[in-house]
């Protein structure tokens, strides 16, 4: 790990962590109520392990593989990890019990395969609805009018706690939008622990990246899901090391 690389990180994430603060001030919430969730797909080991002593709050892969890779080495210095990418049901298995939250459920079929895997291994698992509430621009996530029908299945799902709703703004819309969006998913939100079902606890929402986290944070957040702000811009075509 170059030093230089390590202080532009550090560097970065103050400038974040600054951000956000201000971002929560203005909005009248506490800069302690919102999180921040390093989007570290594509890093290596190192840069992560590197970025892990910075003040990040968590960490949120999008692959299975990569979460288990840096998690088995240690990578995340004790940090938790989330998933926070499209979960295939033959990877539950690996993910349970590894990832302190399931930010992606974007499915009934993979929330009932989720309870029922998390019901063998006798344990609970957190999650977080993954909605499209951007409609067609946004590819990932359920689409809004399905809500309902996915809290209610899992309102009976015992080894399925709901904790809040994630969401991925469409890019390259106005700035109005963008807050548009993230104030609907925050309505969901609230509509759905309004019903104080036990294990549908909700008020959490992920929302907001590295180019809309501070409108995100203005609509609600709690989750900030932070990549190209901190490491640079990813690079895909390296494959990946280890
Ligand atoms: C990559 C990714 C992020 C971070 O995006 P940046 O624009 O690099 O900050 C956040 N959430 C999800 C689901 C992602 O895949």
């Amino acid at each position: 790990m170059p030093t230089e690389q390590q202080q532009r990180m550090a560097e970065a994430v103050a400038q974040i962590k600054e951000n956000m603060a201000k971002a929560a001030r203005a909005a009248g919430r506490r800069p302690e109520e919102v999180v921040l969730c390093a989007a570290s797909k594509t890093q290596t080991v190192e840069t992560v392990r590197a970025s892990a002593v910075l003040p990040i709050d968590l960490f949120g892969e999008n692959h299975v593989q990569e979460l288990v890779r840096n998690a088995d080495a240690g990578a995340y210095l004790g940090k938790p990890a989330h998933l926070i990418g499209h979960l295939q049901t033959n990877k539950i298995k690996k993910v349970l019990g590894r990832a302190a939250l399931i930010q992606s459920v974007d499915s009934l079929r993979l929330l009932a395969t989720l309870e029922k895997e998390a019901a063998k291994l006798n344990l609970t698992q957190a999650v977080l609805l993954e909605v499209n509430v951007g409609g067609e621009d946004s590819k990932t996530g359920l689409p809004e009018a399905e809500l309902p029908r996915l809290l209610e299945a899992a309102a009976g799902m015992p080894h399925i706690r709901v904790e809040g709703l994630m969401t991925i703004a469409p890019l390259d819309v106005e700035p109005a939008e963008t807050h548009r969006c993230f104030a609907r998913l925050r309505e969901l939100d609230a509509a759905a622990g309004a019903q104080h079902i036990p294990n549908l606890p909700m008020g959490t929402l992920s929302m907001g990246m590295s180019g809309d986290y501070a409108a995100a944070i203005a609509e609600g957040a709690t989750i900030v899901r932070i990549g190209t702000a901190i490491y640079g811009a990813r690079d895909y075509s390296r494959p990946p090391k280890h």
